[in-house]
Formats: C-alpha cells, sequence, structure tokens
C-alpha cells in the first residue's frame, strides 16, 4: 500500500481512508509566441542570456527554471485553505504588515 501524507501540514493519509486531494501546478516563462524570431535565437539572445546569469550569479541566486512542474499531496483541511487562498496573498499580507 502506498504512502501518503499531506505536503502541507504533515497529516497521514492512508491510502483509501482518508479523502486526499492531489494539487498540480506548472509554472512557465510566458511570452508571446509571435515574438519569437530568428534574431532571438541568434548571438545577441546568447548574449542577453549569459548576461542575465551573470546578473543573476552576483545577487548569488539560482536562476529559476523556466518551467517547473509540481505535485502535492493535500489533506481535506489543506485543501480547502488552498482554494480559499492559493497563493497565501492573507498570509503575504500578514507579514508585510509586521515589518
Ligand atoms: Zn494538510
Amino acid at each position: 500500500m502506498k504512502h501518503y501524507s499531506c505536503d502541507l501540514c504533515g497529516k497521514d493519509l492512508a491510502d483509501g481512508l482518508a479523502a486526499r486531494f492531489v494539487l498540480q501546478m506548472e509554472v512557465f516563462a510566458a511570452h508571446d509566441p509571435a515574438e519569437i524570431n530568428e534574431c532571438d535565437l541568434g548571438d545577441d539572445h546568447l548574449e542577453e542570456m549569459g548576461q542575465l546569469l551573470r546578473e543573476a550569479e552576483e545577487m548569488d541566486l539560482e536562476p529559476a527554471p523556466a518551467f517547473k512542474k509540481m505535485r502535492f499531496d493535500m489533506c481535506p483541511s489543506c485543501h480547502r485553505k488552498f482554494l480559499a487562498d492559493p497563493l497565501s496573498r492573507e498570509a503575504q499580507k500578514f507579514d508585510f504588515s509586521e515589518n
């Protein structure tokens, strides 16, 4: 039997007994396909990309992947909270008010 636990609160979700919700997220760089042309794929573009990567390194940041797919298991309680505030905007407002 496969074991699941809630990725948000860690609650055990025994397979087949507890309700389990699966969250799948895809994040990708958005750009207008009409803007892609041969110039974008040329040397200038590579130079620009290199510059961006160097700037990211200088800031001591890992470059964020342009595409990422994530999957999370959630218990019914976290599922309900997620649907009420998918981007944790309320939590962020709270953080800002403390600063
Ligand atoms: Zn949970």
